[in-house]
């Protein structure tokens, strides 16, 4: 039989481990992210509660609408928000998040768009900076 302390335990790393899952806004759709995504997803919140003081708020997943060929169709972009920002933040977030994502190559696009970062696994054709994702 498991001792209280062994339950404890394991409630509490479990609490820990949906504590450490990102947010997601209400109708934005991350059940369909590649793996790759989702493993970057807890980077990315790991990097957002150190840079910027709260977890990673992800406004878009496979949902809303791209361009056409856009790597959120396929489960390998999501968006993070940034409109409670302000730009210095926003800068030092995007390089932090980069550092982190890219630190044993370039895989990932951090893309700082008008009012969030795009963040898509493109390991052919690496981005960074403010552009269009
Ligand atoms: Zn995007």
């Amino acid at each position: 039989m498991m001792s209280i302390v062994t339950v404890l335990g394991a409630v509490a790393a479990t609490l820990s481990i949906f504590d450490r899952i990102a947010a997601v806004k209400p109708g934005a759709d991350t059940s369909k992210l590649s793996a790759r995504m989702l493993a970057a997803v807890a980077t990315i919140d790991t990097v957002s509660r150190r840079t910027i003081g709260r977890g990673a708020i992800i406004t878009s997943g496979v949902d809303g609408t791209h361009r056409d060929g856009s790597k959120h169709y396929t489960g390998n972009a999501v968006d993070l928000r940034t409109n409670d920002l302000a730009v210095s933040t926003i800068n030092v977030y995007a390089r932090e998040l980069d550092e982190a994502l890219n630190g044993r190559g370039h895989r990932f696009d951090v893309l700082i768009a008008s009012n969030h970062i795009h963040i898509e696994y493109d390991p052919k054709n690496y981005r960074m900076g403010v552009g269009r994702e």
